[in-house]
């Protein structure tokens, strides 16, 4: 087999078939710009659509002899094997490629799979022998190959077109080829980054002098004008962080990261990353607010793309717009990318919704911390109190919720009002009280609540009850550190954290693992037992084959469970499920950790508490 790339814009094909594959084949032919011609008495809805819409031309009859002469290319997808033997002879005769779907002898090419990042194309192909293996290659790549080696591929075209622009000889010209290469991909994670045009321009000018640097082995250099983005990190949970929040981490030469936000970095952030822990936790002494600040400001100032990463949303309670403001006065140019904040998020994992057509038109958010005498005197708990139509969200309120709750009962507010404190919402290890407003800080108290938490009063905490549909995934409350990446999808999907972990384990990696408590490790090798060693005696080692789980238990994993080194997601899952159900409260002084269930704690709506 010799493999191609066709040019089919504007190219006549032809496709024989109405069904799902004859529509897949169709739809691609169109990607790529072809005219496509499809042939076939029935077809399914979707090719009448594309036909009525003028892109594509469909004949609803049979196949007429000889009819394959004359195109570019054609498929045969039809279930007829007589059909689509003669599309094959046909086309063979007159000399038109010709490909039948899962028939390699009547092809004349196949198809390879392809994993496709912006014109970055890699193809898989068997010759036909084994589509199932080419199709979970295809899986794989698909996961180790992010979104950005498309902006990768279009930095190298720039590159290139910069090279040719200066005189040098094939030497340097290789030499500066070279060095894009090791400074924007990382080799043993698959890791690529687009480069800056300033960072291209300083590689080509450098290409062109006589003798070209060597090139250095890791760090990119950095452009030379600096650039802060203050991105929201979202609640906790790892998928709400938006989009563009990702997108500019995984461009960033450096990241400063508050510990709310540590769970929700991405597993995949390149190695090169330089990465800034400035603490910001109750209870531990935080990196002072200037010292941050002039932090943002250094960094900027010496070319860098900088990330600041905040909890939720960095201008809500967050003090996004003090960073902002020092930014600004420093000449640092910034941005802001907006978070989901906890306000918004938490409630919504125990199913409270903030508005209600009948119960609550206004939401209020507000700090209810009491360090600032300024905060306090600014707040008005007589108008909150006196507004029933209302959610009342509170961050910040977990130490303060007594002196809360008894000013909103001083100002008139019905003791019965439904009230919420949902501690570290949207992660693993959240943990949730609801009562009335004036039993709340009694039952919080009990439950042994403790910051970050977030306080909702309102009706429409009621509804809590019936929408709380995190508390019906099987795995919720589950984080695991996961080394099988195919299992990763599987596991989310049923409500657990999945916490990818590839060997070596990269120091982001590490800091995501120690953000939050695990509750398990899913391994299937003893260099994966040792990277994740230090959960030992934490998490459940869930070890895939029957040597993995001796030698676990040999290395001393006080948790240990065998599963079939073949079990596939759904068992997998299914056997984490059943151990959480099966679990009784283990003997004090074992060292287990507390269950960590998404609702370990509920109590439901009563008078007095
Ligand atoms: N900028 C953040 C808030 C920072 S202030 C945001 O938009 O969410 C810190 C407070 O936020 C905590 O004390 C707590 O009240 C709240 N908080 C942050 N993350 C939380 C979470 N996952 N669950 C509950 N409360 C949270």
């Amino acid at each position: 087999m010799f493999p191609v790339m066709l040019d089919l814009r504007g190219r006549s094909c032809l496709v024989v078939g109405g069904g799902p594959v004859a529509l897949r084949k169709a739809l691609s032919l169109l990607e790529q710009g072809a005219s496509v011609t499809v042939v076939a008495p029935e077809v399914v809805p979707r090719l009448e659509t594309l036909s009525r819409e003028g892109l594509l031309r469909l004949e609803k009859r049979c196949y007429s002899a000889g009819e394959a002469a004359g195109f570019a290319l054609a498929f045969a997808a039809t279930d007829a094997g007589e059909v689509n033997r003669r599309v094959s002879q046909d086309a063979q005769a007159a000399g038109v490629w010709v490909n039948v779907a899962d028939v390699p002898e009547l092809c004349s090419f196949q198809v390879p799979a392809r994993v496709r990042r912006g014109a970055l194309e890699l193809a898989i192909a068997s010759g036909g022998q084994a589509p199932f293996a080419v199709r979970r290659l295809r899986q794989l790549l698909e996961r180790r190959f992010g979104a950005e080696w498309g902006r990768w591929l279009e930095a190298a075209a720039r590159f290139r077109s910069r090279m040719r622009r200066l005189a040098m000889g094939d030497a340097q010209r290789e030499a500066g080829f070279d060095r894009f290469f090791a400074e924007t991909v990382d080799q043993a994670s698959l890791r690529a980054r687009a480069p800056s045009e300033a960072q291209l321009e300083t590689w080509a000018l450098a290409s062109a002098r006589a003798t070209p640097d060597p090139a250095p082995s890791g760090k990119p250099q950095a452009a030379a004008r600096g650039f802060v983005s203050l991105v929201g990190a979202g609640p906790g949970c790892p998928g709400l962080l938006t989009v563009r929040g990702r997108e500019r981490l995984l461009q960033a030469d450096a990241v400063a990261y508050d510990r709310l936000a540590a769970p929700a970095l991405p597993g995949d952030l390149p190695p090169w990353v330089e990465l800034f822990c400035v603490g910001k936790e109750a209870g531990r002494h935080p990196v002072p607010q200037e010292e941050i600040n002039a932090l943002l400001v250094r960094l900027a100032g010496e070319g860098k793309r900088v990330v600041r990463f905040k909890g939720g949303d960095p201008n809500v309670f967050g003090r996004g717009s003090e960073e902002a403001e020092a930014l600004s006065a420093a000449g640092v140019a910034f941005e802001v990318v907006p978070g989901v904040t906890a306000g918004t998020a938490a409630p919504a994992w125990i199913g409270i919704p903030l508005t209600h057509r009948r119960e609550a038109v206004r939401v209020t958010f507000l700090t209810a911390h009491e360090s600032g005498q300024e905060e306090a005197a600014q707040m008005r708990w007589d108008l909150v109190a006196q507004d029933p139509h209302a959610t009342l969200v509170g961050y910040m309120g977990v130490t303060a919720l007594p002196a809360v709750v008894s000013k909103l009962l001083e100002g008139g507010m019905d003791p019965a009002t439904p009230a919420a404190l949902i501690e570290r919402g949207t992660t693993a290890a959240q943990r949730s009280v609801i009562a009335t407003l004036g039993a709340l800080p009694e039952e919080a108290a009990r439950a042994g609540m403790r910051p970050p938490a977030i306080f909702v009063i309102g009706p429409t905490v009621g509804h809590a009850e019936r929408l709380d549909w995190v508390k019906r995934l099987v795995l919720a409350g589950e984080r695991l550190a996961v080394c099988r990446l195919d299992l990763v999808a599987p596991l989310e999907a049923a409500g657990a954290e999945a916490v990818p972990v590839g060997i070596p384990v990269m120091p982001v990696t590490r800091v995501i693992l120690s953000a939050l408590p695990l509750t398990g490790c899913l391994v299937s090798s003893p260099e994966q037992l040792e990277a994740l060693e230090g959960e030992r005696s934490r998490a459940v080692c869930w070890c895939l084959g029957r040597e993995t789980a001796e030698r676990a238990r040999e290395r001393g994993w006080e948790r240990v469970e065998e599963l079939a080194a073949a079990a596939d997601p759904a068992a997998i899952v299914r056997r984490i499920a059943e151990r959480r159900l099966g679990a009784t409260p283990e003997a004090p002084g074992t060292g287990a950790p507390p269950a960590l269930s998404p609702v370990a704690i509920r109590s439901t709506i009563r008078g007095g508490g």
